[in-house]
């Protein structure tokens, strides 16, 4: 099977060191493996993207020297993809719309179906879930680092699809695309693995090969906490000295053991380096990092 993976950033915020690792491997993995790497900006909640940002996350990646392949996908652009997903769902009797909102089921841990035969108040805005009460068999998939993966639809409950306010739903438009761009290899923090359930229910839903998956390590700042733009990661630098320091500190981070010697080479060589001495099983050395 020929290789295809990609970066799928939010423009919600610039990248910081976190999200740079998760395009880092992404990229190393690909290239190390001669295929494919792809940008693609998931822009689907425009409140929660400020202007600018996705220029500023392509010139970071550009400055790291993490050059993608073809043009960049923008979901903001891919409505018509997603909704024929969902109709194509709702024909099966897989999709439903719901009139529920969160604070009447919030004594559930996950939303109990009150819809599924038609929404209680169909006079309000309506949001659509993917029914995960058909078809009992567990949701599996065999993760690269963390080993097989298994869960009971049960416990999933019916995830969302398109949101009330008629946005789409990071779930579904994840998917569609994977599937329309032929990723072969998801490459993604472990901040996203509970996510991959029901990314892997949609995918059976539609009919959709499966991908591969790579959960990465969480990485922790100093302060012991997730790395995010809400508890104010560092910013990576712009200078050409902070940035080679930064690709080795990355390159370690992902447990890649850079030669010492490489800390001042520039991003090409250090890339070359590391493309061609990449070594996924190395993740697991992270594994302290996470506790
Ligand atoms: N857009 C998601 C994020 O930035 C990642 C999507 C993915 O890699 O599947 O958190």
């Amino acid at each position: 099977m020929s290789y295809i993976g990609r970066f799928a950033p939010t423009p919600s915020g610039p990248l910081h060191l976190g999200s740079l690792l998760a395009a880092l491997a992404s990229f190393l993995d690909a290239r190390h493996a001669k295929g494919r790497w792809l940008v693609r900006i998931e822009d689907i909640d425009p409140p929660r993207c400020p202007t600018g940002t996705t220029e500023t996350i392509l010139r970071q990646l550009d400055a790291f020297g993490l050059t993608w392949d073809g043009p960049v996908r923008h979901q903001s652009e891919r409505h018509a993809a997603y909704q024929a997903a969902l109709e194509r769902l709702a024909a099966l009797g897989l999709a439903y719309p719901c009139s529920c909102s969160r604070k009447e089921w919030r004594e559930y841990a996950i939303y109990p179906g009150w819809c599924r035969h038609g929404p209680l108040h169909p006079e309000r805005s309506l949001a659509w879930r993917l029914r995960s009460d058909l078809g009992r068999r567990p949701v599996e998939w065999e993760d690269r680092r963390l080993g097989h993966q298994r869960f009971d639809p049960a416990e999933l409950g019916d995830v969302v699809l398109k949101r009330k306010d008629d946005l789409w739903a990071y779930q579904l438009a994840v998917v569609v695309d994977d599937a329309d761009q032929g990723v072969s290899d998801v490459v993604r923090g472990a901040d996203l693995l509970d996510n991959t359930p029901w990314q892997r229910q949609l995918q059976d839903a539609l009919g959709f090969p499966v991908p591969r998956y790579l959960h990465l390590p969480l990485v922790l700042g100093d302060n012991g906490q997730k790395l995010s733009k809400q508890n104010l990661a560092p910013a990576l630098p712009t200078d050409e000295a902070g940035i080679r320091h930064t690709l080795h500190h990355a390159l370690q981070r992902l447990g890649q053991q850079p030669p010492r010697e490489m800390a001042h080479a520039c991003v090409a060589d250090q890339l070359d380096a590391a493309i061609n001495a990449w070594r996924p099983e190395r993740l697991r050395d992270m594994a302290t990092n996470e506790h």
